[in-house]
């Protein structure tokens, strides 16, 4: 194959390099490294330079040197515990070669007697006298080892030695690439082109230089693929022709009116907003996002009101089964009688779901409710106009690319996530959709107290949760995972449960990750009935569910967690009219950088603040899961940093799709950046 113009070279399997077998390979696709372009991004972290030698007397103490001796004798000591020796000097002086588990045999053919050889490694210092121990470069050969040796961070069973192997393969094969660019952008990196920056990127000197046009233009390339996928699934999406809705606003308002609150304008707007693509001849497709307990629901369920009225049906999906339910319960609650509401729960029986299912398709029932089982293949509708799915923000591209095909082309579909982030990742992750954001809070909401505790003061915090539980209210207790053992956090949050159950008989309850998926809903109903008033539980608290009742939240280890994640299992508490606390419990005394932390959640409710200061501490591959949920991470581009290349990105596919360019030049970067999966079509 002709690699040097073909980027589907930097596709192959890893064996297609010399040197790297099948061990190698299987131990580097465990870090997720499958194909050549892969190891690209392998960069080194820091390097040794061992291009000078010294010579024996001008050796120093404790650095990396390189020298160059001939072997005079060896020492063999034959007992267990003590290291071969070889005696080894150059006309200056004498240096020892120390070796601990290896063999004679080995040590002999590295180390001939009265050959020139050149070494590399720590210098020691024993007996009078300098040694190095075990070390890694020994060749006659000394061009092999005066060079600069880059290092990596180390995948266990591939040394250094290998790893600058490989790379430097790598580098010397890259391909030749077409420019994808257009000239104006090319301009802004400088003019470099791909390949040369690929080659900047991996010199040593070139190490954690971020601004360089190398960087940037790399960085760049990552952005601006994964927006022109989002651009080309937008554009598919908004092709498709639907039967406009037709907005009743008579009915809307006189259910408005019913609502035991007002509206804030934030949930206004987009109610508004999604009234009008549902009354468009274009396939919505939107999310609506904002923080935990900024009231989302109302508004999906005004959309669903509309489309209902509209003769249409709606099907809405959530996470868990008793989320669906109270979705359910609202809706029941607020719609007129005359709108038909069911629940597809997984505990109704077969001839209740046979029931529901026929109903379905005879447009008998006009909202129904369930998990993921309402997308099965045997639930059809009649006139299905509507999807909403909650608390879904795992959901990939991929997968709501699917949703949107599916509910057929006269539905829309409306994506509800409480996971507030900052724009420029919202470009990123979200871009095949329309947005609304609810910013602003429901006015009644009480800034959530939020103290940090040592865990040596547990009796105060006991003391705190009597009086509490003496006022009616409940109290979740969170014990998140302590170890890498997922049988320690068991056994942890176990025995806060024992110790807890003594001190407050009959009122507590346990729900951890070994709990069976029906006897977790029983759980949560019996909580939510007020049937007991602590719940212990690791992190798996349902999301979204409402607890209006609960108004305390215990967060163990709360330095095991993220700000984002502190934010929002501290969001389930604080959703009615009382005044809610939220208590982060230590281990031990917090650093300052910590305490830093720690204060922006006491000092602001707005998770779109907490989750940009936790993503410049932690990087946005960790916050909330986002990991998990195939959202990938960038190599080198940084949505905090380089917020001008993720603006700049965006301006140019506006302009490609204004100008609507044709795209068959970014084909090599959008099947090298991963996503072609999506649009194979593309091109
Ligand atoms: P989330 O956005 O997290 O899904 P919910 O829709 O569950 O939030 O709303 C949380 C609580 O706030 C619910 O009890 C809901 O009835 C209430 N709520 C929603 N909108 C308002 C509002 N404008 N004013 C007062 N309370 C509201
Ligand atoms: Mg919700």
């Amino acid at each position: 194959m002709d690699n040097k113009t073909n980027f589907e070279y930097l596709l192959s399997d890893l064996t297609a390099l010399n040197g790297v077998g099948i061990k190698t390979t299987n131990l580097l696709k465990k870090k997720n490294i499958n194909n050549i372009f892969d190891l690209l991004w392998k960069l080194p972290k820091a390097y040794t330079d061992r291009s000078l030698s010294t010579k024996v007397k001008d050796l120093k103490i404790g650095e990396n040197q390189t020298v160059t001796v001939v072997a005079n004798k060896y020492l063999f000591p034959r007992i267990r515990k003590l290291p071969n020796r070889v005696k080894c000097s150059d006309e200056t002086g004498e240096l020892d070669c120390v070796f601990f588990n290896s063999y004679e045999g080995y040590i002999k053919k590295i180390l001939p007697l009265g050959k020139e050889i050149t070494v590399s490694g720590k210098i020691g210092y024993f007996k009078n006298k300098y040694q190095i121990t075990n070390p890694k470069y020994v060749s006659e050969n000394s061009s092999l080892i005066k060079q600069v040796h880059n290092k990596y961070s180390l995948t266990e069973g591939i040394s250094e030695k290998i790893y600058n192997k490989i790379i430097k393969q790598i580098i010397d094969k890259l391909p030749n690439l077409k420019e994808w660019h257009s000239s104006k952008i090319l301009n802004k990196f400088n003019n470099i082109n791909w390949n040369d920056a690929i080659k900047e990127l991996h010199k040593h000197e070139n190490i954690g230089k971020y601004k360089d046009h190398f960087y940037q233009r790399l960085a760049f390339d990552e952005i601006f693929a994964t927006f022109l996928v989002n651009s080309e699934i937008r554009k598919k999406i908004k092709k498709v022709k639907k039967k406009n809705k037709i907005i009743n606003l008579n009915k809307q308002k006189q259910l408005i009116n019913k609502l035991e609150f007002t509206l804030t304008d934030d949930q206004i707007k987009s109610i508004n907003e999604i009234n009008e693509d549902l009354s468009s001849s274009t396939k919505m497709f939107r999310l609506l996002q904002g923080d935990v307990g900024s009231g989302k629901t109302i508004v999906s369920l005004l959309a669903a009101f509309n489309t209902i009225n509209s003769g249409f049906q709606v099907a809405v999906m959530a996470p868990t089964e008793i989320l669906a339910r109270q979705h359910y319960n609202l809706a029941k609650k607020i719609f007129p009688s005359n709108i038909s509401t069911e629940l597809l729960s997984g505990k109704s029986s077969y001839k209740e779901k046979k029931l529901i299912l026929n109903e379905l398709i005879n447009n008998k029932i006009n909202i129904i409710f369930g998990t993921h089982a309402i997308f099965q293949k045997t639930v059809k509708f009649k006139k299905l106009g509507l999807i909403i799915i909650d608390e879904q923000h795992k959901f990939g591209v991929n997968q709501r690319k699917r949703l949107s095909d599916k509910g057929g082309n006269d539905c829309d579909v409306l994506l509800m996530t409480a996971t507030p982030i900052p724009r420029t990742l919202t470009m990123t992750i979200y871009g095949d959709m329309d947005l609304s954001i609810i910013r602003e809070k429901p006015k009644n909401r009480k800034m959530i107290k939020t103290y940090s505790k040592l865990e040596s003061k547990i009796d105060d915090v006991i003391k705190f949760i009597k009086k509490e539980i003496n006022s009616g209210n409940q109290i979740f207790w969170v014990c998140p995972l302590i170890e890498e053992s997922k049988k320690l956090d068991h056994t942890s949050a176990i025995q806060k449960f024992e110790y807890l159950k003594k001190l407050f008989p009959k009122q507590v309850s346990i729900l951890h990750g070994k709990t069976d998926i029906n006897e977790k809903d029983e759980i949560l109903k019996r909580f939510l009935n007020k049937e007991f008033k602590i719940l212990v539980s690791t992190t798996i608290i349902e999301v979204g569910i409402d607890f209006p009742n609960a108004n305390v939240i215990v967060i163990e280890n709360a330095n095991k967690f993220g700000l984002s994640q502190l934010h929002q299992l501290r969001g389930r508490v604080g959703r009615g009219e009382k005044e809610a606390t939220c208590i982060l419990m230590f281990k031990s005394n917090l650093s300052e950088n910590a305490k830093k932390r720690i204060n922006i959640l006491k000092e602001t409710n707005d998770g779109f603040v907490i989750s940009e200061e936790d993503m410049k501490i932690r990087g946005f591959g960790d916050i909330l899961g986002f990991k998990q949920s195939g959202v990938k991470n960038f190599k080198l581009a940084d949505p905090i940093q380089n917020s001008d290349l993720f603006e700049l990105a965006e301006k140019e596919i506006k302009r490609i799709e204004l100008e609507n360019e044709n795209l068959s030049k970014f084909k090599p970067l959008i099947k090298l950046y991963d996503r072609a999966d999506i649009i194979n079509d593309i091109a």
